[in-house]
């Protein structure tokens, strides 16, 4: 245990928690030091790796995370946003990275990430999956290349408990196809659209939403010209690959300078 990298997770109880402790567990260059959930949780004092399903771990949830940063070498936070705001905020403190998968920051909380990020490292990606970052890679390109003249219309489809909409993913789609166009992605993204709209504007990008049952998460960008269109997509089938990309993110931050990250850089998919 003595060279693996002591990892705290907040948020241990839920969906992605468990998941993530069971993926820090099952990597032999990462260990479990702490589990943060809310004080009122019913799991608090319970053992996180018998919540995460991998069998006891002696490590306990509990509601403090200052507490644990002493022996923690990064914490992966996936919450909600204020409560990442928080965690970054108490390891900028004491110097300690953070790897958070969050989604649905507001403009103001991802500028007061970026402050806080000049003091740790911090990864914060809206989607962790390799395959989800080669999306993106694979959209920009062919939006670009594509040129104009393909209207671009993004679909996203999730579980029905997600609470932010359109998906952080989905935004992201939006701004990696916009900047292939030169255009900005606040003025071309279009969130809904009902009775008579009229014809499409040229710059126009549509982000679909569509919530229902367990969908663990599908993106799919539409790219239509006249007389052919392409789909890309992206289908998770579990949030394992989620978590294996968070403990992909743990291994890049340590000993990285002061900034703010996403999975690009871990990938080494930046400026490529
Ligand atoms: P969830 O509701 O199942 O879990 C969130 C957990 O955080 C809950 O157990 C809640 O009690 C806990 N929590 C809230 N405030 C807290 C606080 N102050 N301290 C400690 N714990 C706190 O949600 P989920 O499906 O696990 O998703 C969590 C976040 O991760 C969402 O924003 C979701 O969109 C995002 N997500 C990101 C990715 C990715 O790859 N980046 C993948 C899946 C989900």
């Amino acid at each position: 245990m003595a060279d693996t990298i002591p990892v705290t997770v907040v948020g241990a109880a839920g969906r992605m928690g468990r998941k993530l402790v069971a993926a820090v567990c099952g990597d032999p260059g990462t260990s479990l030091a702490g589990a943060v959930e809310t004080p009122d949780h019913p799991g608090q004092g319970a053992d996180a790796g018998l919540l995460a399903g991998v069998g006891a771990l002696d490590v306990k949830v509990t509601a403090s995370l200052p507490a644990l940063l002493e022996k923690t070498g990064v914490v992966i936070d996936f919450t909600v946003p204020a409560s990442t705001l928080k965690t970054i905020e108490a390891c900028a403190k004491r110097g300690v990275p953070v790897v958070t998968g969050t989604t649905g920051l507001s403009d103001e909380q991802k500028e007061e990430v970026g402050k806080l990020a000049r003091k740790i490292p911090v990864v914060l990606a809206p989607n962790m999956s390799v395959g989800v970052n080669l999306l993106f890679h694979l959209v920009e390109l062919a939006a670009g290349m594509l040129g104009p003249g393909f209207d671009i219309e993004i679909v996203e489809a999730h579980h029905r408990l997600k609470k932010d909409a359109p998906s952080g993913t989905a935004l992201r789609l939006l701004e990696v196809a916009a900047r292939a166009r030169d255009w900005k992605a606040s003025d071309s993204a279009r969130f809904c659209r009902e009775g008579m709209i009229g014809q499409r504007p040229e710059r126009e990008i549509g982000v679909q939403t569509v919530r229902a049952g367990d969908i663990v998460g599908d993106h799919t960008v539409i790219m239509a010209g006249a007389g052919e269109r392409i789909e890309l997509t992206h289908r998770a089938h579990s949030r394992d690959n989620f978590a294996a990309g968070a403990v992909r993110a743990v291994h890049w931050i340590v000993g990285r300078d002061p900034g703010l990250f996403d999975m690009q850089d871990v990938l080494g998919l930046a400026n490529g």
